[in-house]
């Protein structure tokens, strides 16, 4: 990558993929191929569990009655759990005006440095450079946007001095929440065995791979098939 990083690694295993576009094709096969159901923009308030369903109660007051619910909230799960099992954090982002093609770095690569704060860059279709990282311990929103010009300059500071040779303009800035777990996994499945509310909470750097794996482990569940990996990333899991 042209970079001069001592002990680096490089590995052909990471993907790349635009996650809003991903979501809403996702979302469409299943509507055109299993008759999927989408109400958007339907906040549910409560989650009421009995021996053979769910109850959720909506913020207008309708009621959805379903046998599962799966808890698929981010970083807002936390109402729905008994105890607190995530930390929120903020992070920040910057992306490039399009640049020259030939001034790019080797094969795309997504790059990540794995410092504390970490640092990670990747390029988009048209040619911009986005960068991240910089993350903060804390949630409040007003005091996370407050910090985004410093942390603009952090960004393009630090990516220059990997890339003194790329002209990096910024054309947008954003920062948002994250969340993080004590031991670095992610969760899915039932808080308690038997609930009919599964969790998939994806949390950590890795979420949407994350939330692939709680696809099939939940639906493992479901069909009442045994499933290992949730000895690794179920809620009673020993923690750190
Ligand atoms: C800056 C940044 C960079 C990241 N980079 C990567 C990366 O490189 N690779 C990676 O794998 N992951 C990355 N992640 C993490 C990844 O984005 C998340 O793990 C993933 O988007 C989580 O998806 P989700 O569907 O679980 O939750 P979300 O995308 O948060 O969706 C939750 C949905 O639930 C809805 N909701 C919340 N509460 C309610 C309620 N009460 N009723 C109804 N609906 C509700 C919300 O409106 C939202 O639509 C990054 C995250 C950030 C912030």
């Amino acid at each position: 990558q042209n970079i001069d990083g001592i002990a680096a690694l490089q590995n052909d295993t990471s993907a790349q993929m635009d996650a809003y576009k991903g979501a809403i094709n996702l979302l469409k096969y299943h509507q055109e191929k299993h008759q999927l159901q989408i109400f958007t923009h339907t906040k549910v308030e409560k989650i009421d569990e009995n021996k053979n369903n769910c109850e959720l109660l909506t913020e207008h007051g309708h009621t959805i009655s379903c046998k599962y619910v799966i808890v698929a909230t981010g970083f807002e799960a936390g109402q729905f759990l008994p105890k607190k099992v995530m930390n929120l954090l903020s992070t920040y982002a910057i992306c490039s005006a399009p640049i020259d093609k030939k001034m790019v770095w080797p094969n795309r690569s997504l790059i990540w440095e794995t410092a504390e704060p970490y640092l990670y860059m990747r390029t988009t279709k048209d040619n911009r450079l986005i960068v991240g990282g910089e993350d903060e311990d804390f949630q409040n929103p007003d005091k996370r946007d407050d910090l985004l010009r410093t942390k603009i300059k952090t960004l393009e500071r630090k990516f220059s001095r990997l890339y003194p040779e790329i002209e990096f303009n910024t054309e947008m800035a954003w920062c948002g929440t994250f969340s993080s777990t004590n031991d670095g996994l992610p969760y899915m499945g039932p808080w308690k065995k038997g609930d009919r509310t599964l969790f998939a909470l994806g949390y950590g750097g890795n979420g949407i791979t994350f939330s692939m794996v709680a696809a099939q482990v939940l639906k493992n569940i479901i069909l009442n098939q045994k499933d290992s990996r949730l000895e690794t990333f179920g809620f009673d899991r020993p923690t750190k």
